[in-house]
């Protein structure tokens, strides 16, 4: 069987990559004729400036974008289509990264990945969330051509955004686990050992690192290549499995319960892995917690005041969605307690 699988043809995590992207681009054969940026009006703007300066491209293709809706997604593709581009840059967190990548499989360009924040697997692979009429979507979207990483940028991200990569990454342990009970059972018909691979290994390199200092660059490459790593797997697998199983369907419960709550992507699945792996492995569990411990993340949990009902409900409604994705929730019949008492223990680890 024959599989399309579209790999970045470079990734390049440097210092000061930002002023040197028109280089990068440079050794990378990379020719770029009528680029456009994609970016966010926070912080991310500011370095997309330095981009745009840099490879001397008019103001007025740059493209800001303020949410990740259907309609916003749609305003990008016609402004695509108007400046005839062949390259859309996408320079930011979550939502500019999102639009770029559906803007180009949508509308036929090249995209190239500049994110500015460490904290999801979304950086480099081939799923763009998207609100579609008021419902969040994992949606089908280009893989980048190429992947900056500005190591000075990442440095200045809030430290919750470096955990929430983290907890994006180790959450593969999870993925893969619930991929392959799928496959077993019959509801996978593609298993792929590669992509198993390099979503475990990945996982697996953040949890072995020996520092504690979440800013230390050796540990911000290892997390960043860590979840380019994970993306690649998941255009491997031909889906998201290698690094999304029950753990990210607690995520999207939460979302779908709680859509204005302000947690972000890496926290949710972090709790989720937790409760998760609590009722599947206790060792994983122990491992999970101590490795939380030693990056401070238990702490961090603690200071964004998880509300216990709201992950009550939300674990009781992750056996609901997204049944096509089965998963140890399937699998295990857990009563109203055994779910009390499995939240009441992760409240106790991170209080
Ligand atoms: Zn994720």
């Amino acid at each position: 069987m024959y599989n399309s699988i579209d790999v970045p043809l470079f990734i390049t995590i440097e210092d000061n990559a930002l002023l040197k992207v028109k280089k990068i681009l440079k050794r990378s054969n990379i020719f770029i004729n009528n680029p456009m940026i994609v970016t966010d009006k926070g912080v991310s703007s500011t370095f997309a400036d330095v981009v745009r300066k840099e490879l001397k491209i008019k103001k007025d293709r740059m493209i800001y974008v303020s949410n990740n809706t259907d309609d916003e997604v749609s305003r990008v593709i016609a402004c695509a289509r108007k400046l005839k581009v062949d390259f859309v840059i996408g320079i930011g967190g979550g939502l500019a990264l999102d639009i770029s990548k559906l803007t180009s499989y949508r509308y036929g360009s090249y995209f190239i990945s500049i994110p500015t924040l460490p904290s999801h697997d979304g950086i480099a692979s081939p799923v763009a969330s998207i609100n579609v009429s008021g419902t969040r979507m994992s949606l089908n979207a280009s893989m980048p051509v190429g992947i900056i990483i500005d190591i000075e940028v990442i440095k200045k991200a809030p430290v919750r955004f470096i955990y929430s990569g983290i907890m994006d990454l180790m959450s593969n342990l999870s993925a893969i686990k619930d991929w392959q009970l799928a496959y077993e059972k019959g509801y996978e018909v593609r298993y792929n050992g590669f992509a198993r691979a390099l979503a475990y290994s990945s996982a697996e390199n953040i949890i072995n690192f020996d520092d504690s200092d979440v800013y230390s660059e050796d540990l911000l490459r290892v997390l960043l290549n860590g979840l380019v790593l994970s993306g690649i797997a998941m255009e491997i697998a031909g889906s998201s499995r290698p690094a999304s199983g029950a753990e990210h369907n607690f995520s999207h419960a939460y979302d779908s319960l709680y859509p204005q709550n302000f947690l972000l992507h890496g926290e949710k699945v972090g709790v989720g892995h937790l409760l998760i792996s609590y009722f599947r492995d206790k060792g994983e569990y122990k491992k999970i917690i101590e490795c939380y411990k030693r990056y401070g993340i238990l702490e961090s949990l603690r200071k964004v005041k998880l509300d216990k009902e709201k992950v009550l409900n939300a674990f009781e409604h992750a056996r609901t969605i997204r049944k096509e994705r089965y998963s140890i929730l399937n699998e295990i019949k857990l009563t109203e307690r055994q779910i009390e008492r499995a939240v009441s223990e992760v409240f106790k680890k991170i209080s």
